[in-house]
């Protein structure tokens, strides 16, 4: 693996978080929240979701992005592989870690972990489309911060 296309997975990783955080706010909890919305009824795991069909078009997406990429030749393969390595790691984090939709036991002490995890679950304090906290996955802003904006928006006590 060359050193430039590491920089591009890397670049991409970046890339992704910034852009899922921002289509997360203003699509998902937006026009989108006809889908999103079924993440954030109570009692949900296990299930699929519609909100799944969001994992569904971006697979798509990444998969026509490979088919066109012109193989590992091309940078443009490389950010395709980017971004199934987000996806990778985001289904590991939020849907195995956080919201334990498969059966393991895993339960990591690892700080950050536990910081992304704590975040996450503060976001789905607020079950409206309005008025949610913390929308990025591998980054998210110190967990007192966010329950401090919650505080200050009265969902939480
Ligand atoms: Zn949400
Ligand atoms: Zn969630």
């Amino acid at each position: 693996m060359k050193l430039s296309n590491i920089l591009i997975v890397v670049a991409t990783l970046l890339v992704m978080e910034f852009a899922v955080t921002l289509f997360h706010k203003y699509v998902m909890h937006g026009i989108g929240w006809g889908w999103h919305q079924s993440h954030h009824l109570p009692g949900k795991s296990a299930r699929w979701e519609k909100n799944d069909l969001y994992a569904v078009v971006f697979a798509s997406a990444t998969i026509i992005l490979f088919a066109v990429g012109g193989g590992t030749d091309a940078p443009l393969w490389w950010v395709a592989f980017g971004i199934t390595l987000y996806g990778l790691l985001y289904s590991i984090l939020h849907d195995v870690l956080i919201h334990r939709r498969l059966p393991l036991k895993w339960q990591p002490k690892n700080r950050y972990l536990q910081r992304l995890k704590t975040a996450h679950h503060l976001h789905h304090a607020v079950r409206t489309r309005e008025g949610a906290v913390s929308f990025g996955f591998l980054y998210t802003p110190p967990v007192e911060a966010l329950r401090e904006e919650l505080r200050e928006r009265k969902k939480v006590p």
